[in-house]
């Protein structure tokens, strides 16, 4: 225990103290917790100096939302939950939007927050930064705590840590106020109120019959498919979700955050016949993946409609199934469970699926790759986005171990589909809400969580909501590499002010900005690269050096689509599509 204020002076009964900084800091530890993604202010300023001196890693942030965005990264990359640490009401509030992303993607964080004091909250009188951080938080993530007493402290933490890794992960608010920090109690006492959390994600074995249901409908299907999500790369059931694709022989798809799972170059991978799989396969199984907008709701012309579909859906939610459409066998459970069950069941002699079904999509996949391949080959001044991408791919294929950060529109749209990945958990990205900003805070977590290089592939746009972050990155001498796609503009940088006056449309940046120099005049590395080669050459640089480094890749500002492959949702194009 760190925590002893004070030692018995002359008097014998003066027992050690320990204070709510350390029991919170030690709770923590306790369970494993070694990092805090934070930004110190009044409450919690003390507690991050502390925490420091305590051994734990701290790393502070230029705005709280950053530092959610890499709490709640490190904790799909960890299996524990990021802490993301922020001051009271206006810090709470910035740091509520990453807590509630982490909670929509199933990915396990703890947002801590300093808040006023209850007396004077409750009545309304107005304290410095009052707000009832509690009541805003419950409604925007998984569950949310107040501890109002020093000797809770281990409880709050353990109920936090718990509830956001066991079933769905999640996101978590532990409301701290002022006081409570200040508070001392007896040291003794204080380590035996701690708890070191027994089996926070406890497996769950998925009923036999229902395994059976779905063995039962994939031996029966003529054109089956496999739907890899994140939820099954969060699982780390890696070598058993291989095993099951392997075994089964059975194509399947990797949504964006699960590429990687399985190489990209894998033979199984029907990525590149992706319309013509989810249109003609009879049996789909879902694993870790839900049927939300980005699989089309599981229904409709994407889904081959009106042709008959059945789904077995792989998750460890119950109330996830039938949200979108019927599905045919539910298998309840974590996925290295159900995984290793369905393995099992299958046995030596499962029939791999019909070589039509299986010719049909390779020659398609071929005539794809193809078609790709002679586009990354084209080499335009200025660069497009493949011409960009082709080079990129390349220095990824070279450095199967980086973690790729990527958002954007276009950036995102074109970098999901020509740069492969070959391991699991290297991709991060926009996730289930497709939002923008989770780049700088997501690529700080992959380097302070894993130690390998980072390339954030960056719109200019997406890029401009975290950028102060590179300060960031350089202060703790991170090995990421920063390449914005600047093409002058959110989408393109050609829009025109349709009214004729001095304003630019709103879409468009200032021309040839040089994000570059952003991470010189933080001591980093800036390059301005015209062409793929001086963008190969700066990014194998960088991933040599370690250093921290911005490439401003200058792409065609004609080139990119309204809203990169999301078009129709723009309502002027939906209500066109009627
Ligand atoms: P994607 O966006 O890649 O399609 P989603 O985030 O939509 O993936 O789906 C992930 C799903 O995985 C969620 O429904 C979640 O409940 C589930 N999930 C997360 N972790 C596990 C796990 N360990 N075992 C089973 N299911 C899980």
């Amino acid at each position: 225990m760190s925590a002893v204020l004070s030692s018995a002076p002359a008097q014998t009964s003066v027992r050690p103290q320990v204070d709510g900084f350390h029991l919170v800091i030690d709770a923590l530890k306790l369970n494993g917790i070694n990092t805090i993604f934070g930004l110190p202010g009044i409450p919690i300023t003390d507690l991050t100096r502390m925490a420091q001196a305590e051994g734990m890693r701290v790393i502070s942030f230029r705005h709280e939302q950053h530092a959610g965005n890499a709490a709640a990264a490190a904790g799909f990359l960890t299996q524990k939950p990021g802490i993301c640490l922020t001051v009271s009401a206006p810090g709470f509030l910035n740091g509520l939007t990453a807590l509630a992303n982490a909670t929509t993607n199933c990915f396990p964080m703890i947002l801590i927050s300093g808040s006023s004091e209850r007396e004077i909250v409750d009545l309304q009188q107005g304290d410095y930064e009052e707000m009832d951080q509690l009541a805003i938080a419950k409604t925007l993530c998984k569950a949310a705590y107040r501890v109002l007493h020093a000797q809770d402290i281990g409880v709050g933490i353990a109920r936090a840590i718990r509830a956001a890794l066991s079933g769905r992960p999640g996101g978590v608010y532990l409301d701290l106020p002022a006081k409570l920090f200040a508070q001392t109690m007896d040291a003794a006492a204080g380590k035996a109120s701690l708890i070191k959390v027994v089996d926070p994600a406890p497996r769950q074995i998925p009923a036999p019959d229902a395994v059976q249901r779905a063995l039962a409908l994939l031996k029966g299907a003529k054109r089956p498919l496999i739907v890899l999500g994140k939820g099954a790369a969060y699982a780390r059931a890696d070598a058993d979700v291989r095993a099951l694709v392997e075994r089964s022989g059975i194509p399947y798809l990797p949504m964006s955050m699960a590429k990687g799972l399985l190489p990209d170059n894998h033979e199984q991978s029907a990525s590149a016949a992706r319309s013509y799989v989810l249109e003609q396969a009879d049996v789909v199984m879902l694993v870790g993946a839900r049927l939300n907008w980005l699989l089309s709701h599981g229904k409709g012309k994407t889904w081959g409609a009106p042709n008959p579909k059945q789904f077995i859906q792989i998750d460890i939610a119950p109330t996830e199934i039938d949200s979108n459409v019927a599905i045919a066998a539910p298998l309840i459970g974590d996925i290295g469970s159900c995984v290793a069950a369905l393995l099992a069941g299958m046995g030596a002699n499962w029939a791999k699926p019909a070589a039509e079904w299986t010719d049909s999509i390779a020659e398609r996949k071929d005539k794809n790759l193809s078609k790709m391949a002679a586009t990354l080959a084209l080499n335009p001044s200025p660069m497009n986005f493949h011409s960009a991408l082709g080079a990129i791919r390349e220095v990824v294929k070279a450095r199967p171990d980086a973690i790729v950060v990527n958002e954007g529109a276009n950036t995102l749209d074109f970098t999901r589909s020509i740069v492969d990945m070959y391991e699991p958990r290297k991709r991060l990205d926009v996730g289930t809400w497709g939002i923008m900003g989770i780049g700088m805070g997501f690529a700080v977590a992959a380097a302070v969580t894993t130690g390998k290089p980072v390339i954030a592939i960056e719109g200019d746009s997406a890029f401009g909501f975290s950028g102060m972050e590179v300060e960031t990155i350089c202060r703790y001498n991170l090995p990421v590499c920063v390449i914005v796609f600047n093409n002058n503009g959110v989408y393109r940088g050609t829009d025109i002010n349709a009214s004729g006056g001095a304003d630019v449309a709103p879409t468009v940046f200032v021309k040839g900005a040089r994000y570059d120099k952003m991470m010189e005049a933080f001591g980093g590395v800036g390059v301005n690269a015209t062409t793929p080669k001086e963008l190969t050459l700066a990014l194998n640089e960088a991933i040599a050096s370690g250093r921290p480094t911005l490439i401003n890749a200058v792409i065609d500002e004609t080139a990119g689509t309204e809203s990169g492959r999301i078009t129709s949702l723009n309502p002027q194009s939906a209500a066109k599509k009627k």
